[in-house]
């Protein structure tokens, strides 16, 4: 049996996952920060992308928005502002979501709040990452 650690991911909603898992890698906003179990203690800002879970052998991503990610004896804690399990996407929902951010950023007009348009852009795109339509 692979050492595993617990991964808890929080968002302000709900707990999204608490599991024994053996590896995660987390979008750091310095890019990817990977942990086994055992990792040195840490806390990272982290990145609107997509967070890798490896358990029992297989692994699953999620997309993630904002937060941090705390390890610290054998627990991987990530609380974001949104995060979802591929196989619990809308992809319908996140390609119009992308369409939206992309028409309001192409516009580039005064009346458009480009940061919050550009955020809304890559929440979509990593929910599509995620899943593997992008
Ligand atoms: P939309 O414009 O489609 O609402 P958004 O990026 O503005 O997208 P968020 O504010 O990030 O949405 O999320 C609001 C809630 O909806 C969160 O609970 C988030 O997990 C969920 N959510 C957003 N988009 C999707 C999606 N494509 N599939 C599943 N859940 C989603």
């Amino acid at each position: 049996m692979a050492k595993t650690q617990r991964l808890d991911l929080v968002t302000p909603e709900k707990v999204v996952f608490s599991e024994e898992v053996e590896f995660v890698v987390t979008p750091g906003v310095e890019g990817e920060l990977g942990f086994l179990p055992e990792h040195t203690p840490l806390v990272s800002a982290l990145k609107t992308g997509v967070l890798k879970v490896q358990q029992e052998g297989k692994t699953f991503k999620v997309a993630t928005s904002g937060g941090f990610v705390e390890v610290k004896n054998s627990r991987v804690v990530v609380l974001a502002d949104t995060a979802e399990r591929e196989d619990q996407i809308d992809v319908e929902r996140a390609e119009e979501a992308k369409k939206r951010a992309e028409e309001r950023l192409a516009k580039g007009s005064q009346e458009i709040d480009e940061s919050r348009a550009e955020a809304a852009l890559q929440r979509a795109l990593a929910r599509l990452n995620a899943t593997g339509k992008h």
